[in-house]
């Protein structure tokens, strides 16, 4: 069993090469010898129920592990009654599409305090959070992970702790690891071994080693302010954290996380340079 490595959404050379649908995007990273594959809801769960199982077939038949990116409107700590509903159900559309495309987790992005104060908005969000879990289990969407991401930004919910405090609500709730918005939110953290070391740590003392083996990382080079995330940028600019020690605590503990590179545009062509370098440092070991 090995790291699993891959983009998030269509890159460039995919549409550059002729390609439209993402139906296709699973033979075309199997050609590239990648194994995973984050389909973007960003925008909403649009995706009809076909068109989802048919890049679920591709997928099995390629050995491309899918997953599911939410889409942003989500915001489980508002104060809106209308905000909240909708929360619910981009959680729960996410969830259905997943069932339908074979996918086995959904990322999502836990939202924003507003005006309220930090602790405030994490209970809000935990209690809208908890209805959510209910209503899933209800109708049966559990066999999905619900995977809450660590954010980019200072006015966004999802530190590591806040991450993992939502993770504790139930089994099927595991974290999402963004380095690139840790390293962005921290003002620049995250380029050392032991700082990638720390996390696992975390996670495993947490929520176990088997969680922390098996973690769903996001990975990308990100320009930052003192607000946070900016931009995120390809493995050609100069730009933090660097993948190679991360890499290196992977290999090493021989864990077998599933990596999504962000990179802009060059998604794909950059998950390709992270599993090379895995594998060389797989070698060494
Ligand atoms: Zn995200």
């Amino acid at each position: 069993m090995y790291a699993q490595f891959g983009p998030a959404g269509n890159p460039d050379a995919f549409y550059q090469a002729g390609y439209k649908a993402s139906v296709d995007m699973p033979q075309w990273l199997a050609g590239l010898g990648l194994t995973a594959y984050e389909y973007q809801c960003s925008r909403g769960v649009t995706i009809r129920p076909e068109t989802a199982a048919a890049i679920g077939r591709q997928a099995a038949e390629h050995n491309i592990k899918l997953s599911i990116h939410a889409p942003y409107y989500i915001n489980l700590a508002t104060e809106d009654a209308k905000i909240a509903a909708n929360t619910k159900k981009h959680l729960l559309k996410s969830l259905e599409a997943a069932q339908w495309m074979g996918a086995d987790r959904v990322v999502f992005h836990p939202g924003g305090p507003g005006r309220q104060e930090r602790r405030r908005a994490m209970e809000q969000a935990k209690r809208l959070f908890a209805e959510v879990l209910a209503e899933a289990e209800r109708q049966g969407l559990n066999t999905v992970l619900l995977a809450p991401e660590t954010m980019g930004k200072q006015n966004q919910l999802g530190t590591l702790d806040e991450v993992l405090e939502l993770c504790r609500m139930a089994k099927w709730v595991a974290p999402a690891v963004d380095f690139g918005h840790m390293h962005a939110v921290t003002g620049g953290q995250y380029t050392t071994r032991e700082e990638f070391a720390a996390v696992f740590d975390k996670v495993a003392t947490e929520l176990g080693e088997e969680v922390a083996a098996n973690l769903h990382i996001h990975f990308s080079r990100i320009e930052f302010t003192k607000a946070g995330e900016k931009k995120h940028w390809t493995f050609d600019d100069p730009f933090g954290p660097s993948y190679e020690p991360l890499l290196e605590v992977i290999a090493e503990r021989r864990y077998t996380p599933r990596l999504i590179c962000e990179s802009a545009g060059t998604q794909a062509r950059d998950a390709k340079i992270m599993q090379e370098f895995y594998f060389r440092c797989l070698n060494n070991w």
